[in-house]
């Protein structure tokens, strides 16, 4: 079964976000330990069609340095091993500019040869005027380009859902089609 992958910071709202899109209220956990490295979630979608990951959140500020290598370690072993890993899509907050972890992993996500996917959430949380603005500012402290995609996102207000099932549905058929 393909799977898309989710990575961003502790508090992101990628559990909004997963849950937004499957219409569930209490599928994903919506908070977790500080602190701790949590596991991998898988989510069924559409009878197995596809696998939605859920990788555990990075960029807790008291995370002792043990449970920052064993966050690297296990994200690194499901990048680099897994063949039916069809895409990684990073999760920023549309609020703020990227932090040093949030750059660090578009590098990486680039280095695994995946093409840059960012979904910049909450989006409902800034002004008008200001959303062009800490988008563009997302757009190039992530050093994306043309090949990039970014999405406006707001689990709250729903924006952005189709857009991100559009592009799911592209991926997978994609993937389909390379598999033949
Ligand atoms: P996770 O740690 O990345 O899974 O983040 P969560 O989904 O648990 O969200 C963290 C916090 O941000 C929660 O208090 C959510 O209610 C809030 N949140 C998540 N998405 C949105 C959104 O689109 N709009 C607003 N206003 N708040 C959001």
């Amino acid at each position: 079964v393909p799977e898309i992958a989710l990575v961003g910071r502790s508090n992101v709202g990628k559990s909004s976000l997963i849950n937004c899109l499957t219409n569930r209220n209490k599928l994903a956990r919506t908070s977790s330990t500080p602190g701790k490295t949590a596991t991998i979630n898988f989510y069924q979608i559409q009878k197995d069609r596809y696998r939605i990951v859920d990788l555990p959140g990075y960029g807790y500020a008291k995370v002792s340095k043990a449970e920052q290598e064993k966050w690297s370690a296990m994200i690194d072993t499901y990048l680099s091993k897994r063949y039916n890993l069809v895409q990684v899509i990073q999760l920023v907050d549309a609020r703020h500019a990227p932090s040093k972890d949030d750059i660090t992993m578009a590098d990486w996500i680039r280095h695994y040869n995946f093409n840059t996917i960012v979904v910049a959430t909450k989006i409902d949380k800034l002004k008008k005027s200001q959303i062009d603005k800490n988008l563009t500012e997302i757009y190039n402290d992530l050093q994306m380009d043309n090949n990039s995609i970014l999405i406006p996102f707001s689990a709250e207000k729903r924006t952005g859902r189709n857009d991100l099932i559009a592009l799911f549905d592209e991926i997978l058929s994609n993937y389909s089609i390379s598999e033949k």
